[in-house]
């Protein structure tokens, strides 16, 4: 049986002296895993349309145990992505992010759209590299389960206090004088992830922060996606390791 569709690169593993295993994320079978024979030798005509971030049209047969790849011709490898190692560390950390979040066997098209968007701005730089992970890991949770609820204070209602406290476990607000603990948040920064949450699809990169607002955003945001998916991401110690944090 064949299977048409294009989808991205998500994580790449060697399996032999010859041979790799990837995962794909494509828009209607959310997760698919796949061989790559001789995926490592260069004459191989599906080389760069299977290397980790290549978005590309791929035919997969299923074998008797797993997929492989027929063929893989790229259409987009975000090249531009390879001359500013920040943006590529994010890059790598959302692909890693979003393995984990998206389901095998099921549609993913909000998903796929949403980290295909982020490669692109962070590939060619039209928004700071902190603002696209913040929007990605938030929005992906949201698409994927998890998503807070950023209208009102949860006990009485209240829109808007100065700062208001957002309960990392249970994807909560509270105004001042309701909360008990959490993580306090300025306006601005509510009003971002209220956006990022809410906005529709197009417009979900659309907004800017000051620096202080924004690392904020940044922390709050990690920390949900780090909770909400109980794992630790190697690629995401690496960015902090450039970042000297
Ligand atoms: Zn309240």
């Amino acid at each position: 049986m064949h299977i048409k569709t294009d989808g991205l690169v998500v994580k790449e593993q060697n399996v032999s002296e010859s041979d790799r295993l990837i995962t794909v994320l494509t828009s209607q079978y959310g997760l698919i895993r796949a061989f790559v024979s001789g995926g490592k030798t260069i004459k191989n005509k599906n080389l760069a349309g299977t290397q980790l971030l290549a978005y590309s049209d791929f035919v997969f047969y299923r074998g008797a145990e797993a997929y492989n790849v027929n063929t893989a011709t790229e259409k987009e490898v975000f090249f531009d992505l390879r001359s500013d190692i920040d943006n590529l560390s994010i890059a790598f950390y959302l692909a890693e992010l979003f393995c984990e979040l998206a389901p095998e066997g099921a549609e993913c098209d909000e998903l796929l759209r949403l980290l295909l968007n982020s490669l692109f701005l962070l590939s060619k730089k039209k928004k700071p590299g902190a603002l696209v992970k913040s929007v990605a890991e938030l929005r992906a949770l949201a698409i994927s389960g998890y998503a807070p609820n950023l209208i009102a204070c949860e006990e009485c209602g209240a829109f808007e206090s100065n700062p208001m406290y957002f309960d990392l476990k249970n994807g909560t607000l509270h105004c001042r004088d309701c909360a008990k603990d959490g993580t306090a948040l300025s306006i601005s920064t509510v009003t971002a992830m209220r956006h990022i949450v809410y906005s529709e699809p197009k417009k979900v990169f659309d907004f800017s922060l000051t620096d202080d607002a924004q690392a904020e955003l940044s922390a709050v945001t990690e920390n949900y996606a780090l909770l909400h998916t109980a794992r630790k991401y190697k690629t995401l110690d690496f960015l902090k390791s450039l970042q000297g944090i």
